[in-house]
């Protein structure tokens, strides 16, 4: 039997979760007593959820269980910024080229597609297509934002450098000096829009929450302990990101990495002033290191930044404190006249981070199935690999799926203490030389 030796657990105030419709509501059950299933799905984030939606299309019949450890929405699938990124972010076209960045776009936006079809079905609150800025505020890092310009010229993508003035007026901020514009990227509160998945899964599925798997005795068929309950399946798909390796079938794959957010409160009327015409926006770095930040739908500043590799997958108060004070001082260097304004949330979450930018996508064993490692563009990826997980597991065979499974070979990592040296060394590089961006 393979025992669980870490466990999500809830990492501060998770802002879009509190200001997210019915956030109270519990959606699934707990796992009590003995249970059957044809599937079991590990995971209740955009991975599983796509999982068992598109297993449940595939199989009408037969009985799916989803299983997570917390609430929906409270795992990182609902802690993360909320952008559905339609363009390979931040690729380097020159190693990777043209005809690939094209696959990942059409996959990446079949995803949207998906996503967005659920929306409007469950009226799934708080979507905007508001495209994405990616900006610098140091000059050194211009030259980035004119290399990501030009490939996304090169491929044929739509976007717009946006400067000086012109940008001020669109952000109300004239902390940046350039950006360029995407307009395919869409904003969402990730909390709301996970939750409204739940909507999609068919009556064949089971929605089990707070149910963390303590132990895996792998069979098959295989069976899932639970305090006070089991679920025996024939098929076993893990969706659990970070916390892959310790279900024991991958390993020296994924680094978690730790980064924080922060909402503040909803901005007054009069200090709307500063943000006259202004509509609600989402901006990530042109330094790899640097902060996400975002105006919201309802008129807050979202702030996102600082990276640690932390191996207990669970951050400290002090580790928390640490970050709000980063998120005041990126805060106010970017909003001086708001000084007075305070942060109503911040919190922390995991994401499974890969050498080689490749996720996991694979079969581990007799009906045992893996995926993990999204690399911080889980909402989209996530949504593709449980829809192509689902086809791989049932012998549907397509173009997409052969090339989810030709580029998912994340390369291998060194085991503890070398992966956590040579992540937190690399961080500190990162983030050293990202100054003013973050
Ligand atoms: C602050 C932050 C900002 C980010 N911004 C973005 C962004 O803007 N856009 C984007 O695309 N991505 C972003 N990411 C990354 C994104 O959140 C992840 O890639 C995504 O959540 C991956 O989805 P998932 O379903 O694979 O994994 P998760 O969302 O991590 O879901 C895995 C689930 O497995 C469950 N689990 C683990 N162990 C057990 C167990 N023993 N028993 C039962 N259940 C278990 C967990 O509770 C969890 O709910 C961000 C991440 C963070 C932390």
């Amino acid at each position: 039997m393979h025992k669980i030796e870490k466990f999500p657990q809830i990492d501060g105030e998770l802002g879009w979760l509190e200001t997210a419709p019915d956030s109270d509501v519990q959606l699934g059950r707990r796992v009590k007593g003995a249970q059957t299933f044809d599937f079991a799905v590990i995971g209740a984030g955009f991975t599983g959820l796509s999982t068992a939606t598109r297993l449940a299309e595939l199989h009408p019949s037969a009985r799916i269980a989803v299983v997570d450890a917390l609430r929906v929405g409270q795992g990182s699938s609902g802690r993360n910024a909320g952008f559905l990124i339609d363009l390979p972010h931040n690729v380097d076209y020159n190693e990777t080229g043209v005809e690939y960045a094209r696959s990942q776009y059409r996959l990446n936006t079949f995803a949207i597609d998906r996503l967005r079809a659920f929306k409007d079905r469950y009226r799934i609150p708080f979507w905007i297509d508001a495209g994405k800025y990616m900006a610098g505020h140091e000059s050194e890092n211009l030259k980035n934002l004119e290399n990501f310009a030009a490939m996304l010229e090169q491929a044929g993508f739509e976007h717009e450098v946006v400067s000086g003035k012109d940008l001020a007026r669109r952000l109300g901020t004239d902390y940046y000096q350039s950006a360029v514009y995407t307009p395919g990227n869409v904003l969402v509160n990730p909390a709301a829009l996970v939750r409204g998945l739940v909507r999609a899964l068919p009556s064949n599925v089971s929605l089990f929450e707070n149910s963390p798997v303590q132990a895996v005795e792998y069979g098959p068929p295989h069976q899932l302990r639970f305090l006070g309950g089991t679920i025996t399946a024939r098929t076993l798909i893990q969706a659990t990101n970070s916390f892959s390796e310790q279900f024991g079938k991958l390993s020296n794959r994924i680094a978690p990495i730790f980064t924080y957010a922060s909402l503040t409160h909803p901005l007054s009327e009069d200090q709307m002033r500063h943000f006259k015409d202004v509509k609600s926006w989402g901006l990530t770095s042109a330094h790899p290191a640097g902060s996400t930040v975002r105006f919201t739908y309802d008129r807050r500043i979202f702030m996102r930044n600082t990276y640690d590799f932390l191996g207990d997958l669970r951050a400290t108060r002090d580790e928390l404190d640490s970050a709000w004070r980063q998120h005041r001082r990126s805060f106010e260097a970017r909003f001086p006249f708001l000084k007075d304004m305070t942060f109503e949330y911040t919190w922390g979450g995991v994401f499974g981070v890969t050498l080689n930018h490749e996720s996991a996508f694979t079969k581990a064993g007799d009906g045992v199935f893996v995926m993990g490692g999204c690399n911080g563009v889980g909402v989209v990826k996530g949504t593709y690999l449980g829809y192509y997980m689902a086809d791989y597991v049932s012998g549907v065979k397509s173009d997409n799926l052969d090339f989810v499974l030709q580029n998912s070979k994340p390369s291998w990592i060194p085991p503890d203490p070398f992966r956590g040296i040579g992540a937190k060394m690399r961080l500190n590089r990162e983030v050293s030389s990202a100054k003013g961006e973050v």
